[in-house]
């Protein structure tokens, strides 16, 4: 399998090589496909696979692709992971993988300051990549802050998460976000609170374990 063969847009190919990344990695191969399609995806990767990039390749060129009407900025994907050192990360291959894009990521996680995450949140950027804690604080105090515009929720590391005390906070989100979404998840474990995670947050997911 190869990016080339994915149908992928020119600015995505082109980050993709700019990255060195020459084939897609077993996740990749299987999630970015199912994924272009719309459709909810629950994966079972580790660090290391190539995630993050199998799911913000399909996320970046379903923002391409998206209607974009005048003063239409507007927040159209979330994606929650559990420590801001794998926000950091995340927003780092978000921001490579979309550089010859107009999409603009934030990134929402403890240790930075809540005024300027504020004030960055007021622009709506297309992108946001948070811990579940600094999220909250945020749907909770950002009055105008609003997730209503969502199409695409990511829940990364959802084990690590849940055993992180998040379910409370995952919950809150996920009731905030959209019905009508594209949702994927990926756990490097299944428990059973995972799969509470995966009924309560996705809409018949194709399931990839590889
Ligand atoms: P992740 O599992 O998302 O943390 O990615 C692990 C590492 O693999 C990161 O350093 C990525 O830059 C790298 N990577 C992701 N996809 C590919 C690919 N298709 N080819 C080569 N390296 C990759």
């Amino acid at each position: 399998s190869s990016f080339v063969t994915m149908n992928l847009s020119r600015p995505l190919l082109k980050s993709i090589s700019a990255l060195g990344f020459s084939k897609p990695t077993p996740i990749q191969a299987a999630t970015i496909p199912v994924a272009l399609l719309g459709k909810d995806v629950v994966g079972n990767a580790v660090t290391g696979s190539g995630k993050t990039a199998a799911f913000i390749i399909p996320m970046v060129e379903r923002l391409l692709y998206r209607e974009r009407g005048k003063n239409a900025a507007a927040t159209r994907c979330l994606v929650l992971v559990p420590t801001r050192e794998l926000g950091m990360q995340c927003y780092e291959v978000g921001t490579k993988l979309a550089a010859f894009t107009d999409i603009r990521f934030c990134l929402i996680v403890g240790g930075l300051s809540l005024k300027a995450q504020e004030a960055a949140l007021r622009t709506r950027p297309d992108v946001i990549i948070a811990t579940p804690g600094r999220l909250i604080d945020h749907i909770r105090n950002t009055p105008s802050f609003t997730l209503d515009t969502l199409d695409i929720l990511v829940l990364d590391e959802a084990d690590r998460m849940l055993s992180d005390g998040f379910a409370d906070e995952l919950t809150e989100i996920v009731k905030s976000c959209p019905v009508s979404r594209q949702t994927m998840l990926f756990s490097a474990t299944m428990t059973d609170s995972v799969d509470e995670l995966v009924k309560m947050s996705l809409n018949k997911p194709v399931r990839l374990f590889v």
